[in-house]
């Protein structure tokens, strides 16, 4: 059943939104949060501007604000399991800063495991499967962690890092890979289970801070590709197959007023700006079956490719952040979503 899901999907897209909730403190009263259908449907409205300003929008399905980590990852569980099929799937979210991205993809911390994000709960279910199928197929997996800032990429896991207690292990799929499979020059490196990857993890997360005034800041900024490797092999046949899962917190969204920044910040933005606009050109192309599918625009379309179109399979989580302050920025996440989907 799980199976003819994922082989269900139209044109392998398909377009979550998740609302987040409230912040402790913030005022509850002033949501553009209208309605939110059984079926994907998503209503915001301006309360400042009243009914007329209702508007409609449709998604493969849309999470409550008080929808739980678990809840968010069954409906991701069958791509997680057709990497192991040999397919390449590529997760992502996108939203404003502050709108939940991390938190889905990996969750506010990781010490306790209801808190996982996507990112864990997903290969906890890779090491699962595969140690259930190791009697048929012997799996490999191997890691690596980029991050991509002003259109240059950054290997988190690299050996000469500052943070680098783990033993540079190479990893063999790397040599095997074919061209435009694995995140050229970065280093990858062999897993074994799910404490090998929150390691890792761990590591470009330290590695991703060193330079940046405050993580936070750095990490609205720049893109986060998590990208896990896995060549299973049939031991009857000695049939080889690869998947990939690319694993994506992007940049920040919001508009970037032209007449306040200035040097650095500007740039940053017309990198994002860019790289955003790429990212959307690329799924615009894909949903419309077009011929041709622009990802040389950007690193990150580039770095994604492999992941995106063909018989890749892709998720993007549309973040929001409910409230009416964001409105503007929410009708423009929204307009991304909807030239996507
Ligand atoms: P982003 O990565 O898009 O900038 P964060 O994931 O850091 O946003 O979320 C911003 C704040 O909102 C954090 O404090 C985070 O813990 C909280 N938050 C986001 N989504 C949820 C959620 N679904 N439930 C509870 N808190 C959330
Ligand atoms: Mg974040």
């Amino acid at each position: 059943r799980l199976y003819n899901e994922v082989q269900d999907l139209k044109g392998n897209i398909r377009v979550y939104c998740r609302i987040r909730p409230f912040l402790p403190g913030q005022s509850k009263k002033h949501t553009t949060i209208e309605y939110i259908g059984e079926n994907g449907e998503l209503v915001i409205m301006n309360p400042s501007k009243g009914k007329d300003s209702r508007r409609m929008f449709k998604f493969n399905k849309v999470f409550h604000p008080t929808s739980t980590q678990e809840e968010v990852f069954m409906d991701t569980q069958p791509l997680i399991r057709s990497v192991l099929d040999g397919y390449n799937v590529c997760i992502f979210a996108y939203g404003q800063t502050g709108s939940g991205k991390t938190y889905t993809m990996s969750g506010p911390s990781v010490s306790s495991k209801e808190d996982w994000g996507v990112n864990y709960r997903a290969l906890n279910d890779l090491f699962q499967i595969s140690q259930s199928r190791k009697s048929s197929i012997a799996y490999e997996v191997g890691v690596q962690m980029v991050e991509i800032y002003n259109e240059q990429v950054r290997d988190l896991l690299s050996s000469d890092g500052p943070q680098k207690r783990y033993p540079s292990i190479f990893f063999p799929l790397c040599t095997t890979q074919p061209n435009g499979l694995a995140v050229p020059d970065a280093s990858m490196h062999s897993v074994q289970s799910t404490s090998d990857v929150l390691e890792f993890m761990h590591i470009g997360l330290m590695n991703r801070a060193v330079g940046a005034t405050a993580l936070n800041e750095r990490s609205s900024r720049s893109h986060s590709v998590l990208t896990v490797h896995v060549r299973g092999m049939d031991l009857e046949t000695n049939a080889v197959l690869r998947g990939s899962l690319h694993l994506v917190d992007l940049a920040g969204s919001e508009r970037v007023d032209r007449s306040e920044a200035t040097g650095d910040r500007l740039r940053e933005a017309q990198h994002i700006n860019k790289s955003l606009s790429a990212l959307g050109d690329v799924i615009f192309a894909l949903a419309q079956k077009s011929s041709h599918v622009p990802y040389r625009n950007s690193k990150l379309t580039q770095v994604l490719q492999s992941s995106l179109g063909g018989q890749a399979k892709t998720l993007m989580f549309v973040q929001l952040n409910p409230d009416t302050d964001s409105y503007s920025e929410t009708i423009s996440t929204l307009k991304f979503a909807e030239r996507v989907s």
